[in-house]
């Protein structure tokens, strides 16, 4: 065997796995190591965004996630008699302007299952029950041993990039030595999947239940499947939540036991942390390895996913285009920000949800606590990277998702079309779109797709045309992020010289 990779991947959970299958796609040769030999069985990811499955469109996943999940229909947080405190969101019926409904709900080991299926069918390289055992970052590539589980005998293998998506506790980071930030809401909790015998009589909306007893969140997974999560308070023995009857005590306010089989519990501690780099030389954490929230806002997976498209695209970018290294820089740079907004306010839910259940009266719980959890429910866009000028700008939707075209028939979308943009930058306008000669030749280097859109797509996508009104020439990267866009002010020219430098 070859022990020379473009990128090893250490940890084939869902990060990992998306991170694999998208260098894969690129073209790069790719190792994937997990110490398991299967995917992972315990309760975890339930939902998957919006912008979840635009992503997942690049492999060709995102049939596995619809084929086995259901819309959300809403979400909000309720007092001890399950009565919504203030307005439920309504989220059902809604398309974004990624094209998906707002989130849906999954069933993990089905999607697990037949993502590991499609990565077998694959040019990677996977090897199970092999473990991350040292790691030497070097100046243009990385050495690294791992041990085969099995027989216990120890390889060594060069890469030219090591992706850590081996989870929370991150042998990567660690052997990286690698500080974590805490965020400071470190707290038990035991997740509960059961599976209805009986028809549903369950609401479809996601609470968070705000019980001066217990808080607790209710989920209604895809049917046959519910999922509730429990605190676990300090002075309580973790123990006696392992126990079936203790859990049907909880849940009895919604079913009776002759309702439903347990099939999966643990116990978790949720942490808000975030690592303090997520790039050091030639090494990468990705996903949990790179930050952990408590799963209130259902956006772990997703920031893990977010993760390996930012910093596949631009691996690719260097490796096979023949980019800068330094453009790698811009991965941390503009991932880490994001993701701790997604721990900050994941635990502000859980934070949220302690105070209404504390209060005496629900009107005075503090207004910045209310912001931060339901704050959760809009995501920011990225800010400092690779944008116009280093820096988003709202004048030019710069740092912004490009919405994605979509084909309707008889009110219902039959076509998502981010295939329109290429798998390169794109240069997106509603007029023709001339380049300067000299520009071509970086623009070929950048794989630049040139797209115009017309009048009837224009008409059937009013997302897209409020951005083209902001300006001329828009600018997408290949994870369909606007760059920036030429208008009044600054001219395609300018765009593209500024990106020349940041890329080179
Ligand atoms: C109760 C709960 C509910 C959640 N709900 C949601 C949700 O609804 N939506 C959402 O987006 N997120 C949710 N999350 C978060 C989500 O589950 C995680 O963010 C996600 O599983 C992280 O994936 P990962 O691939 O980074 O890490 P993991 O899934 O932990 O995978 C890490 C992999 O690395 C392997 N590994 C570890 N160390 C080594 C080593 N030294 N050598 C080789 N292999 C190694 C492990 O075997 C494992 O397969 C939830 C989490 C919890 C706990």
């Amino acid at each position: 065997m070859n022990h020379d990779y473009d990128v090893a991947i250490v940890g084939l959970g869902p990060v990992g796995s998306f991170a694999a299958l998208l260098l894969e796609k690129r073209g790069l040769r790719v190792l994937a190591i997990d110490r398991d030999k299967e995917i992972y069985s315990l309760p975890r990811a339930v939902s998957i965004s919006d912008q979840g499955l635009r992503m997942t469109q690049e492999v060709d996943i995102e049939d596995i996630y619809i084929r086995n999940s259901s819309e959300v229909g809403g979400a909000g947080f309720v007092d001890e008699n399950l009565n919504f405190i203030g307005e439920a969101i309504n989220l059902k019926g809604f398309t974004t302007p990624n094209g998906w409904a707002p989130m849906r709900f999954f069933h993990q080991p089905y999607t697990d299952k037949k993502i590991r299926k499609k990565i077998e069918g694959t040019s990677i390289t996977t090897l199970l029950q092999h473990e991350l055992l040292n790691v030497k970052n070097r100046e243009k590539d990385v050495l690294f041993s791992i041990k085969n589980l099995e027989d216990s005998s120890e390889v060594e293998y060069s890469c030219k990039y090591l992706i850590g998506a081996d989870g929370g506790s991150s042998t990567l980071r660690k052997l990286l030595k690698i500080t974590q930030e805490d965020l400071d809401y470190n707290r038990d909790w035991v997740i509960v999947d059961a599976e209805l015998t009986a028809p549903n009589r369950l609401d479809d909306k996601a609470i968070q239940v705000c019980d001066p007893e217990r808080i607790g969140t209710f989920i209604p997974a895809h049917l046959p499947f519910r999922r509730w999560e429990f605190i676990i308070y300090e002075d309580e023995d973790k123990n006696d939540f392992q126990d079936d009857k203790k859990i049907q005590e909880l849940v009895e306010r919604w079913l009776n036991p002759e309702e439903y089989k347990i099939i999966r519990k643990a116990i978790y501690q949720f942490h808000s942390v975030l690592a303090h780099d997520f790039r050091q030389g030639n090494c990468f954490l990705i996903g949990d390895a790179a930050h952990q929230n408590p799963p209130f806002m259902g956006e772990g997976m997703m920031s893990g996913y977010r993760d390996a498209f930012n910093l596949s695209w631009k691996i690719s970018y260097v490796l096979n285009n023949g980019f800068s290294d330094a453009l790698l820089d811009s991965y941390q740079q503009e991932r880490r920000p994001h993701a701790k907004f997604v721990v900050e306010n994941s635990a502000g839910i859980g934070e949220l949800m302690e105070a209404y259940a504390q209060a005496e009266d629900h009107n005075d719980v503090p207004q910045e606590l209310i912001a931060k959890g339901y704050g959760s429910f809009v995501l920011p866009n990225l800010d400092e990277g690779l944008f116009f000028e280093g820096k988003a700008k709202e004048s030019m939707a710069a740092g912004q998702l490009f919405p994605q075209i979509v084909v309707y028939k008889d009110g219902e979308i039959m076509e998502r079309r981010d295939d329109l943009f290429g798998e390169g930058f794109t240069l997106i306008s509603k007029n023709e779109i001339t380049i300067n000669e000299v520009y071509k030749d970086f623009l070929n280097k950048l794989n630049c797709t040139y797209l115009t859109l017309d009048n009837e797509m224009i008409i059937s996508n009013p997302w897209a045309a409020d951005f083209l009104e902001l300006g001329d020439v828009f600018v997408i990267r290949p994870d369909k992020y606007i760059y920036g866009c030429s208008g009044n002010d600054v001219s395609l020219e300018q765009i593209i010289e500024d990106l020349k430098i940041r890329m080179q």
